[in-house]
């Protein structure tokens, strides 16, 4: 069986075949941390975490290497810290925002059962091979000192003569169409409207570095050649997937691409380009201006963090998401069943009906369906499939007791009055059973009969 992954430069589904089977290296756009991560957020991170994982099932957990980045050098960090610790000078200010929001992003995505990323680099730390990036760039003639900037020439790139990729191939866009099409008002420094930053001048009180190119003055890096730098650092000049949501393609991953490749004369930077779809609210596109943003923290106030996983896998990673909480309440029951019959049980090895899906192309919505097929027919392959995507974390009583004890009722009580229903049942005083399983009702317990006994949940 071979892993078949979707590239978005190519357009087609290709074979993966890694550059070194002992190292295989994944790098994902992480968060930029102001805030509390949103759902939408949630989304690559748990899609290339089943990659994460499926990747060490086939290659060893030694021999992957994951790099999720985050970005602490932003606009909104600074406006968010000026606003939050007003008494503070910005440095320490924005110290505190990205230390307290980069805590939050971690306990997050930890409930939402992602293992930890190999390497999480940070931006700040990583300036100077953003400097030595931008010295390439410019040494090699595809980047331009202008007023204390530093510009990329994407025009320079497909001038050059070198085997280069094209600007523009990963999005599928022409240079000259973006060009003709970019706005006119574009700042009077850059020599071409397409030509975008590498460098910065930064304004007084914000964060800043001494500049590379022979600027004088300090600055700050632009963000895309934070993660050209990142990457190179920690799986070097050309490695197997780059990942991050279909909104990257374009201009982040494109200008990812063109420094890269042109600081280091390479034809590719990531042999796989991977894009997740964007994910809606009921039908519309989240935003906080709708009422409809909802934050992964919200979520967790009301949802164990695996149903989040659940729900969020029942689509395939390419297609658009609608997150519903009709279908959040359908993941809750599952998962709960799911618990209540493998958690507990020895798990087997995962399921070639999971395996295999996986293996094309991610196909987590069939594997979904093959998890259903296993519980009537091998619980132990359901067990070790659910834990290789990444389910099962606890016991089915923990699993149980969280539920009931975020639900407020009352276990010992909920037992006595089942007993008793049960006794009313055998002297066939119906009238005395009905009453109390709508007593249960009440207190938000459903319960099931079957010929092994009743057994009670909370209703959702
Ligand atoms: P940001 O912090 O906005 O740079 O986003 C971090 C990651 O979340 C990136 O990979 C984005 O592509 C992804 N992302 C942001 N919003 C959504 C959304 N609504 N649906 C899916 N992915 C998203
Ligand atoms: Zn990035």
């Amino acid at each position: 069986m071979e892993l078949r992954l979707h590239d978005t430069l190519t357009r087609e589904k290709r074979t993966f075949v890694p550059l070194d089977p002992n190292n295989v290296r994944m790098y994902v756009c992480g968060p930029t941390v102001y805030d509390f991560a949103h759902i939408g957020n949630a989304r690559p991170v748990i899609v290339f975490d089943v990659l994460f994982r499926l990747l060490r099932h086939l290659y060893g957990e030694a021999h992957v290497k994951y790099v999720r980045n985050i970005t602490d050098v932003d606009d909104k960090i600074n406006d968010r810290a000026a606003r939050d610790f007003p008494g503070l000078p910005l440095n320490e200010a924005i110290r505190k925002v990205t230390e307290q929001t980069g805590k939050q992003f971690h306990a997050d995505v930890d409930a939402l059962g992602a293992l930890r990323p190999s390497v999480e680099p940070r931006a700040t730390e990583h300036i100077a091979e953003m400097r030595e990036i931008i010295e390439r760039l410019v040494a090699g003639g595809f980047a331009y000192v202008a007023e204390d900037h530093v510009l990329f020439s994407p025009q320079a790139m497909n001038a050059a003569n070198a085997s280069l990729p094209r600007y523009g191939a990963l999005s599928n866009r022409s240079l000259d169409e973006m060009v003709a099409g970019a706005r006119v008002d574009v700042a009077p420094y850059k020599k071409g409207n397409t030509d975008f930053v590498l460098w910065k001048p930064s304004k007084p009180g914000e964060p800043s570095w001494p500049s590379p190119a022979g600027i004088t003055a300090e600055g700050r890096p632009g963000w895309h050649v934070e993660c050209s730098a990142m990457a190179w650092k920690h799986l070097g000049e050309h490695f197997d997937i780059h990942g991050g949501g279909i909104d990257l393609v374009f201009p982040h991953h494109e200008n990812e691409l063109a420094q890269t490749c042109c600081a280091f004369h390479q034809q590719r930077m990531a042999n796989y380009w991977m894009h997740n779809g964007f994910l809606q609210v009921e039908s519309e596109k989240m935003s906080k201006s709708l009422g409809n943003f909802i934050t992964i923290r919200e979520l967790l106030a009301d949802w164990p963090g695996e149903v989040l996983r659940l729900n969020m896998l029942k689509t395939h990673y390419r297609s658009p998401i609608d997150w519903t909480m009709k279908s959040l309440e359908e993941s809750a029951k599952t998962l709960d069943d799911w618990y209540r019959v493998a958690a507990d049980v020895e798990p087997g090895r995962p399921a070639v009906s999971v395996v295999e899906p996986l293996l094309d192309d991610l196909n987590t919505s069939l594997a979904i369906a093959a998890l259903h097929s296993l519980r009537g027919s091998d619980v132990p392959a359901l067990a070790g499939s659910l834990r290789l995507l990444g389910f099962l974390s606890e016991s089915a009583a923990q699993w149980e007791g969280r539920k009931q004890q975020a639900s407020g009722v009352d276990v010992q009580e909920v037992e006595r009055l089942i007993s008793e229903r049960t006794a009313a049942r055998s002297r066939k005083d119906f009238k005395e059973s009905d009453r109390i399983r709508d007593l249960l009702a009440a207190m938000g317990v459903a319960i099931k009969d079957s010929k092994d006994g009743t057994t009670w949940e909370i209703a959702r």
